[in-house]
This record gives structure tokens, sequence and C-alpha cells, in this order.
């Protein structure tokens, strides 16, 4: 009786796609995306953020965030911003960066979902305009 052949499972090799390089800097950048009235947030960026500061979920609810009823979604609470009038309550205005980087919401990690920002566009444009690097436009 011919022996039975042992199969060898193939799996395909894939490379992964090559990632678009990135063209915009967000360290140059004041923080357009943070400035949006209504960066909406769920379970899992309340819980992230709670781990984050070693606070319960109910503390990281009611404090760093709050329910937007019109809307019916949990946003991130702000505070004034010199610039937009108003910004994430974890952005530092001081240093135009994001203070929870590693813990922020899934919405901040995924945006601007392209190579290219059109914020950042928008001030690179300004700031050649008006030669002067550190200009900050608003919209
Ligand atoms: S607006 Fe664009 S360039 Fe500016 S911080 Fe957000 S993602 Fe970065
Ligand atoms: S959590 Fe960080 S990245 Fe997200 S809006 Fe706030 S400051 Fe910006």
């Amino acid at each position: 009786m011919p022996q039975k052949k042992k199969v060898i499972p193939i799996r395909a090799i894939t490379k992964p796609e090559p990632q678009p390089r990135r063209q915009y800097d967000c360290s140059k950048c004041p923080g357009y995306c943070c400035s949006y009235p209504l960066i909406e947030v769920g379970k899992r960026d309340i819980a992230r953020l709670a781990r984050h500061f070693g606070v319960s979920y109910e503390h990281a609810q009611k404090n760093y965030f709050k329910f937007d009823r019109g809307a019916k979604v949990w946003s991130l609470r702000r505070k004034k911003d010199e610039h937009f009038g108003q910004i994430c309550r974890f952005f530092d205005t001081d240093k135009r960066r994001c203070t929870v980087y590693e813990a922020r919401p899934g919405v901040c990690r995924d945006y601007p979902e392209a190579s290219k920002c059109g914020y950042y566009e928008f001030l690179r444009f300004e700031r050649s305009h008006q030669q002067d690097p550190e200009f900050v436009a608003t919209t």
C-alpha cells in the first residue's frame, strides 16, 4: 500500500503593502485636528485613557470626556486655546502637541487617513505666503 504523503501547507508569502510616504509633519503644526469641536470616542478609548492614568473607567469618563446630547456620542473634553478658541484638554498649548500620544483615542490615530493632511497643506501655503515659518493660520 502506498504511503500517505505528508501534506505541507503552503502559506502565501505576502510582502506588506508599501505605505505612501507621509507628507505632513505634526511637530510643525499647531494642532488643527485637535481643535475639532467634537472628537468622538468609544469605550475602548475611555478604557485606554483610564489605564494610562491609573484611574477607574468611571473617573476617566467623567473627567476626560463629555456626552454630546445632539450627536449622542462621547467626546474629548476641551479647554481654552489662544489660536482656535478651544482645543482638546490633552493638548499641550505651549508645546503644541498631544500629552497622551501613546494612549490617544483611535480617531486621533487614524487621522488624516491619507499621506497628505489638508490642514498641513493649508498651513504650508499660508506660511510660505506670509514668509513666516511660525505663522499660525486659522481656518
Ligand atoms: S492637522 Fe494634520 S499635520 Fe496638524 S497635527 Fe493634525 S494630522 Fe498633524
Ligand atoms: S488626544 Fe491627543 S491627538 Fe487626540 S485630540 Fe487630544 S491632543 Fe489631539
